[in-house]
């Protein structure tokens, strides 16, 4: 983006360009990415010190969250899930094409449709696979949906919480400390690697939605500080080296689909997460730090160019 400040005469004093590189950080340019980097959001910076913290006070994540933040969070977090609520309806209620050369039809409709005639253990699974693609369509179409924690990756979450909010009929305050949890786990990996397609690719952004949302589902279903972090880590390890390769350039191929199974794998890490007693070898900290380093080892053609991978195939 160019800026142009301008004297009472119309002339030009002074200009700025400015990159958005991706994942919330700006650049002029100058391979000065990390001189716009955020400050850190909360007093501890990596998820172990959190962990430590919630077992030394017998509190959860989200009560981390509560204690970092103004009261104003709650009313914030609130008019976050309607927003995604809001997605979810909206996009499971629209039909019809999606923007671009691709001519992509939306499927969220259809999907929803087609999941209720199922029995539960499908059904709830078809749900799901419909939220994500509603949401993931309202962003490949400019509609109004919350970065969680990009736009590309803004299915996941919502999927989860709207599927437990319904199907588990979670109230509304333990969905708003699921968020704050969500949240907290994605800033970790925003503060410590990077949550941009175009620095460590779609890993950074499915896959830290995956993480999210897998450890505000395990803390939905009772988990405990460490089931929670093991939660996590799992949603993020196993989407460990996935690229980044939007067809023609679009959030949509191969986002959207993503998006639908990245929701799915969040409640199955959760459910392993529930089954184990939160022991576990590879800690959410090491794996964001194997995150980082895998996305700087993987070549510029798979993180975001459009110039490798799936974008090339399908792109010609
Ligand atoms: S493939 Fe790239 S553009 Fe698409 S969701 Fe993943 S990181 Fe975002």
């Amino acid at each position: 983006m160019l800026f142009k400040a301008l004297d009472a005469a119309g002339r030009i004093t002074e200009e700025w360009t400015v990159y958005s590189v991706g994942g919330g950080a700006l650049s002029e340019g100058k391979g000065d990415e990390d001189a716009f980097r955020d400050a850190p959001v909360y007093d501890l910076t990596t998820l172990r010190e959190i962990q430590q913290w919630c077992v030394r006070n017998g509190r959860g994540y989200w009560e981390y969250v509560g204690q970092q933040e103004d009261e104003g969070i709650w009313d914030y977090l609130r008019e976050v899930w309607q927003t995604m609520q809001a997605a979810v309806e909206r996009g499971i209620d629209t039909e019809g094409v999606l923007p671009g050369p691709l001519n992509l039809a939306r499927k969220a409709s259809t999907y929803h449709i087609k999941a209720r005639a199922y029995r539960p253990a499908i059904q709830s699974r078809g749900m799901v696979y419909s939220y994500a693609l509603a949401v993931s369509e309202e962003n490949a179409s400019g509609g109004t949906i919350v970065t969680a924690p990009t736009c590309g990756a803004s299915g996941v979450v919502p999927a989860v919480l709207y599927h437990l909010a319904k199907a588990h009929e979670f109230s509304e305050t333990k969905i708003l400390h699921a968020l704050a949890t969500a949240g907290l786990f994605g800033n970790i990996v925003k503060f410590n690697a990077s949550i941009s397609g175009a620095e460590v690719g779609c890993q950074g952004e499915v896959g830290v939605a995956c993480a999210m949302a897998s450890a505000a589902s395990c803390q939905l279903f009772g988990g405990s500080p460490s089931q929670i972090e093991y939660a996590a880590e799992m949603g993020l390890e196993h989407h460990l080296g996935m690229t980044c390769d939007p067809v023609c350039g679009l959030v949509q191929i191969p986002c959207i689909e993503r998006n639908a199974f990245a929701a799915c794998r969040a409640l199955d890490a959760q459910l392993y997460a529930n089954f184990s007693d939160g022991n576990h070898q590879v800690s959410f900290d090491h794996v964001v730090e194997v995150m980082k380093q895998t996305g700087h080892d993987l070549p510029s053609l798979y993180k975001e160019t459009s110039e490798g991978g799936l974008a090339k195939e399908m792109g010609e």
